[in-house]
């Protein structure tokens, strides 16, 4: 099999197999890869708009079950820096990013077993009530399956349910890769096989969500299975047409249990060329500038993405792996506009808003990433008490309330 034959076949608008797709990611030059990809983006995107959402990033818990061994994020059940947000700690976040021309909450969190279903669904209803045009994009597939698990309720229920309080979409967070001997060495198995992840994905395209679908390369995976992850999300997009959007970021492995170093960012940009290469049924791909940098991030405008994803104002979980990159709408808007591109706000389904908020009005500029608690803050909610506990540390919280 030659590279040459396959870029052919790429160009012509032909769909590649697995062994095409590997052949291309070994052999072919990242320049190549680059044209390839950026020849796709320009046929789904002829106009030269690249897209950004302006929403903050909030993780309601850190408090988790699961302990994937690649992540630094979470605190163990009864933890001194385990903390849960309360309603009122969110409504102000909403109002700041409302303050600088936000529309949605991207809101993910730990498995926490002392937060039931109701707790859910009294939040969803409570930030609709206040903000009845603000967008909820809640709720990885691994959540929804740990509350589906913890309360005894089939997955399609929750999703019924959760929609009913007010969810909008489902982020793809928790893919990682779609591979089970990968889950289990990452000690993510447990949380969502590649099915369940899969499974819930389906459900919530077919209940009519939009979701998207991420992806977290550079741990134990080969190339192959970083293969049969982009193949199997093509799969699911073939039957529902429900993902909006892809997202692929490497591996932070600062203070992980998993341990390791980064992928370098030839890998970054050769990866999102493939994902673009390859996943020829979704219309968006975002570029990880959270992760790779501004430079980077730009960059990957020439190797298939044609999203910079969402002005950061809060970040907590890839900061607490080591990279803490950020960039306000003025920064991000200055590098789609330097690259040749033209700026445009969106929402969740890549509708167009509009043009940037700060060309509109005086818009607060972010130079600092919030975090969803400041440091040494400990305080516990009062309307945890309104929800029973399930672990004993959580029960005897409640008692000291
Ligand atoms: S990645 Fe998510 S599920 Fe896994 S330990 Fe961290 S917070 Fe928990």
């Amino acid at each position: 099999m030659q590279v040459d034959h396959i870029a052919r076949k790429v160009l012509g608008g032909g769909r590649v197999v697995a062994a095409e797709a590997l052949e291309l990611y070994r052999r072919a030059p990242t320049h190549l890869l680059g044209h390839l990809a950026d020849t796709i983006r320009s046929r789904k995107h002829p106009e030269r708009i690249v897209t950004y959402i302006i929403d903050r990033n909030v993780n309601y818990t850190n408090v988790c079950v699961a302990r994937c061994n690649f992540c630094a994020f979470y605190r163990p059940v009864g933890s001194g820096d385990g903390y849960v947000l309360g309603f009122e700690e969110i409504f102000r976040k909403i109002d700041e990013t409302i303050a600088v021309g936000g529309n949605q909450l991207l809101l993910q969190g730990g498995h926490n077993p002392d937060l039931p279903i109701q707790w859910y669904e009294d939040l969803f209803r409570a930030v609709k009530a206040r903000y009845p045009e603000f967008k909820l994009h809640a709720l990885s597939p691994p959540e929804v399956l740990h509350i589906s698990k913890l309360n005894q309720v089939p997955v399609p229920t929750v999703i019924e349910r959760l929609v009913a309080a007010g969810l909008d979409s489902i982020p793809g967070g928790g893919a990682e890769i779609l591979v089970d001997r990968v889950r289990r060495l990452l000690n993510c198995y447990s949380k969502a096989s590649s099915d369940e992840w899969l499974g819930v994905m389906g459900q919530a395209h077919r209940a009519g969500l939009r979701t998207t679908a991420t992806m977290m390369y550079g741990t134990v995976e080969t190339e192959e299975e970083r293969i049969e992850h982009m193949l199997r999300l093509r799969e699911l997009q073939d039957e529902t047409g429900g993902f909006t959007a892809f997202i692929t970021w490497s591996y932070q492995p600062e203070h992980t249990e998993h341990g390791g170093y980064e992928a370098t960012g030839v890998d970054y940009l050769r990866t999102l060329a493939l994902a673009r290469i390859v996943l020829d049924n979704f219309d968006n791909l975002q570029a990880s500038w959270v992760t790779q940098g501004g430079k980077v991030g730009q960059l990957s405008l020439a190797f298939g993405a044609n999203d910079m994803g969402s002005v950061m104002i809060e970040e907590n979980v890839v900061r607490a792996a080591g990279a803490s990159y950020c960039m306000d709408e003025v920064e991000i808007v200055n590098n789609i506009v330097d690259a040749g591109y033209v700026p445009k706000r969106r929402n969740m389904h890549y509708e167009l808003l509009g043009d940037p908020v700060f060309l509109e009005r005086d818009v607060p500029r972010m130079l600092a990433l919030a975090t969803a608690r400041t440091d040494g803050d400990t305080s516990v909610p009062d309307e945890l008490r309104n929800y029973p506990a399930r672990s004993r540390a959580g029960k005897q919280l409640r008692i000291a309330q």
